[in-house]
């Protein structure tokens, strides 16, 4: 079996960055939040199953789905989150698991904000955090997105907290530097992560 990688951080911690990078070292990069767009897409048994549980206002006049209206609702309705969960994580776990094994480079990695928080990595043999300072995530999240502070503060406070994710995690690279050291301590990595897929291969 393929090694898996679990990646995470959290919001402008440089899980992008760092995914970006791995994929020029030709690694296949599967991205749960691209993976959770794509099972509501038109034509996805999600997204009927959606419609059928709310109704026809959560489909917009050209077949996609109300993303604002659904989070609204959800909002109000706390009930209502489980109930939708309860479509979306089963059908974004089984696309996440045909899509790794699927991948045919060396081992492959599943990159996601929520990976400790929603047991993706029970998917995975081993995760990497991405580490940054609260202040350093809200100024690089801010700067790359325009949310004002008060929102990346937000998004934070509801994210897994740092200490406990370092603790969750395998590898932790502190990317408090230039983007050239993100680089360096992910090339050693690398190059540790195809040692244990070769090992992973053979055994
Ligand atoms: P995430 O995917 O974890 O939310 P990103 O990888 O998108 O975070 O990084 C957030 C922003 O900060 C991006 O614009 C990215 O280019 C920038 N960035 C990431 N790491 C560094 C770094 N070490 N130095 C400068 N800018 C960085």
């Amino acid at each position: 079996m393929t090694f898996i990688l679990g990646l995470t951080g959290g919001i402008g911690s440089g899980k992008s960055a760092a995914s970006q990078w791995f994929e020029t070292q030709g690694i296949t990069v599967i991205d749960a939040d691209i993976v959770a767009r794509e099972i509501v897409e038109p034509g996805q048994p999600a997204l009927a199953q959606i419609q059928e549980c709310f109704g026809d206002w959560v489909i917009q006049s050209n077949g996609e789905l109300d993303r604002r209206a659904l989070r609204e609702y959800i909002f109000k309705e706390p009930e209502a989150r489980q109930q939708l969960e309860a479509i979306t994580h089963p059908a974004i776990r089984t696309s996440i698991i045909q899509q790794l094994s699927a991948a045919t480079s060396p081992y492959v990695i599943l990159v996601s904000p929520l990976l400790f928080e929603t047991n993706q990595h029970q998917l995975t043999h081993r995760n990497l955090l991405i580490d940054a300072s609260e202040a350093l995530q809200i100024q690089r999240a801010s700067h790359r997105d325009g949310q004002s502070i008060e929102q990346i503060q937000k998004i934070i406070s509801v994210q897994m907290p740092r200490e406990k994710k370092q603790a969750l995690a395998d590898d932790v690279v502190l990317n408090d530097g230039h983007i050239d050291h993100l680089y360096h301590q992910l090339e050693n990595l690398h190059q540790h992560y195809l040692n244990i897929a070769k090992e992973k291969k053979q055994s």
